[in-house]
């Protein structure tokens, strides 16, 4: 008998009818002589549709964030129930429980808390008295007893740390692709589906823009050594297993492509190279809590230099605003220069840190194809560069083909 943890997503709890379908998986696996606890998000757009309730009857201001909490977790609260209420009318045994009930503690930080710890006593009490736990995501409790989220997409982490408690023997996360994949298949045809992929690929895949899974809890999944595999809930294809590298892991150069769409670039053209410059640059984009990707500063000249970065093109007007305050204080040159329509790509793979000319093939797939590069960052297991928008597909695919990726 294996104790088994399984996530069912926002769409694969979509409506009744894949609801049912869900608590007939669920009862299968737990008919197949197994423990299980599934986490369910809620379902699709209820967080959203909840969050534009929260804004239209607060219009003057923010809603509080412990109210903000309190109603996001209906979300969850509703699938659990209805969930185990599909399991029991299929003739199984399934109890419901909250983030709180199951012992998940988090700290205080409304909206976007943190797990501390999770006693699972009542899960599994629940699971050796021959339930099936029916557990919210993406919800937990103050030790004051406050109700609190985890962040959008937290119902993956819920599913992670209580596979950690529990020590479970598998953790399967549902979704609606079959896995994680070379590329986007709607971008790349020829895309294939990963059997195996490191922790560290999965951030970086996840980072640049391939996102299957919230990134804390690939984050979390790493640090506690939690092997996961991300699923199909409409199939039963095998799908993607996400774990600790391994040797053999090394020997793929390039694990896949991905791309981000919606960036936008920002030049401040002839700053003072002196100083407190950058410091003065970025601080004002930090206190507007902005966040930026890349950042590329020319080679000075006269004094003179140039300094680039890229953000979210949504953040942008955002990222004007604070950068007008400051300029006059970067030089008495110094101008603002904006870009959106641009778009990144990606190539990732921890085979990089052994391997030689991950760089120089990329480049050269790009030069073919007459795809001018507008920035280039690197790290460890990952080359980005920065095209644009209108030519990001064609690069996407061109570079999938130049390291072997297509099926
Ligand atoms: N329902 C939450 C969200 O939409 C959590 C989740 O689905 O994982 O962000
Ligand atoms: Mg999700």
């Amino acid at each position: 008998m294996a104790l088994i943890v399984q996530k069912y997503g926002g769409t694969s709890v979509g409506n009744p009818e894949r609801i049912r379908n869900c608590a007939r998986r669920i009862l299968e696996t737990q008919r197949a002589g197994n423990q299980v606890v599934a986490v369910v998000s809620a379902m699709s757009g209820v967080t959203d549709t909840l969050i534009k309730l929260a804004k239209e009857v607060s219009p003057e201001r923010e809603p509080v964030e412990r109210e903000m909490d309190v109603l996001l977790a209906t979300g969850e609260q509703t699938t659990i129930a209805l969930t185990a209420m599909a399991i029991n009318a299929l003739g199984g045994k399934a109890v419901s429980l909250t983030g709180a009930q199951a012992g998940i503690s988090t700290d205080g930080v409304h909206t976007k808390a943190r797990i501390v710890n999770i006693t699972p006593d009542a899960v599994k009490k629940m699971l050796d008295e021959g339930n099936i736990v029916m557990l919210a995501g993406f919800q937990g409790k103050t030790a004051s007893g406050e109700i609190t989220t985890l962040g959008r997409g937290g119902s993956d982490l819920t599913a992670i740390a209580m596979a950690a408690a529990i020590k479970a023997d598998l953790c399967q996360i549902y979704t609606d692709v079959d896995g994680v994949y070379t590329c986007d298949p709607r971008v790349v045809k020829s895309a294939q589906k990963i059997p195996e992929i490191s922790y560290e690929e999965m951030l970086e895949m996840a980072s640049s823009g391939s996102k299957v899974m919230q990134s804390r809890s690939v984050e979390f999944a790493n640090k506690f050594g939690v092997r996961f595999e991300v699923r199909n809930s409409m199939n039963h294809n095998p799908g993607t297993i996400v774990k600790e590298e391994s040797p053999g892991m090394e020997s793929v150069v390039v694990r896949g492509v991905s791309l981000e769409r919606n960036q936008a670039k920002v030049t401040i053209d002839d700053v003072a190279d002196r100083p407190g410059i950058s410091a003065a640059i970025f601080g004002a984009i930090a206190t507007a809590n902005i966040t930026i990707d890349m950042i590329v500063q020319n080679v000075s000249f006269d004094g003179i230099t140039d300094i680039s970065f890229t953000l979210s093109a949504a953040d942008l007007a955002k990222a004007e605003t604070a950068l007008k305050a400051v300029l006059p204080g970067l030089g008495d040159k110094a101008q603002l220069r904006t870009q959106s329509s641009i778009a990144k790509v990606s190539v990732v793979g921890i085979g990089m840190r052994s391997h030689s000319g991950v760089a120089a093939k990329m480049f050269k797939a790009l030069a073919d194809a007459k795809i001018n590069i507008q920035m280039i960052s690197t790290s460890e297991i990952k080359t980005a560069v920065i095209v644009d928008e209108a030519e990001v597909e064609n690069a996407a695919r061109v570079v999938h083909t130049a390291f072997g990726l297509d099926a």
